[in-house]
């Protein structure tokens, strides 16, 4: 299969299901990982235009750890609204990853980017089949089962699938610290250990399913969506 993951930052993915991203690596699977902004104002003293760009190379870092593809998002922060330009880059994005399955964030997490992002992608995977939508690449031709991954700290979501992400945890971690700028950044400024929040959660996911460390996962469940097999590894 062919999985998509879009987070709305260049780190969002690896805080929030780079353990299942992994699995399916393992398991043969290419994986593509997005994000729609390019994170440059994830940082107080750093300029935007050169955060972009470290911001770039670390998610570029991380997605080889797998060997998966990247697709780097243009979007400054903040200013991604719901419109036609962010539908045809989302349509665009779909259709140059050609997913089978797709992960992305759920409509109830806590930042305008994180629910934008959510809801162009849900959009754009259906358009992304209809021909008469031209963009820059071909149409799709599957509308993908999507599903939503956690949200930050968990609030406000209460998983129904979950994938064992305890032999993936370390290299989880090491995707993580691929974005130093934001690592060293949250702990120096607002005393956050990065990899301490990431571990609490996977750890509390795998708590709800009786494993060490867990992902938890929402489907969106819409006619053309459900499929009569397990599509999460
Ligand atoms: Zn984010």
């Amino acid at each position: 299969m062919r999985i998509l993951a879009v987070g709305a930052h260049p780190d969002d993915l690896e805080l929030l299901c780079a353990g299942t991203l992994i699995k399916y690596s393992k398991e043969g699977h290419t994986v593509v990982m997005a994000h729609m902004c390019n994170g440059n104002k994830g940082h107080f003293t750093i300029p935007p235009e050169e955060l972009a760009s470290i911001r770039a190379e670390e998610a570029k870092k991380s997605a080889e750890i797998i060997g998966a593809e990247i697709i780097q998002g243009e979007y400054p922060d903040l200013e991604l609204g719901i419109d036609e330009n962010s539908k045809r880059t989302a349509v665009d994005v779909i259709r140059r990853a050609r997913p089978d399955v797709i992960i992305t964030h759920s409509p109830d997490d806590y930042m305008v980017d994180h629910i934008n992002t959510s809801r162009l992608i849900v959009e754009a995977s259906f358009i992304a089949t209809l021909p008469h939508y031209k963009s820059d690449y071909p149409a799709h031709n599957v509308i993908p089962p999507v599903f939503f991954m956690d949200t930050l700290a968990g609030v406000n979501f209460i998983p129904t699938e979950y994938v064992d992400i305890t032999d993936e945890i370390e290299i989880k971690e090491k995707m993580l610290l691929c974005h130093q700028s934001q690592y060293i950044w949250l702990r120096d400024h607002d005393h956050i250990d990065y990899v301490d929040f990431m571990k609490s959660l996977s750890k509390f996911r795998g708590i709800q399913c009786g494993v060490k460390y867990a992902e938890g996962f929402k489907q969106y469940q819409v006619w053309g969506r459900i499929v009569p097999r397990r599509l999460l590894p």
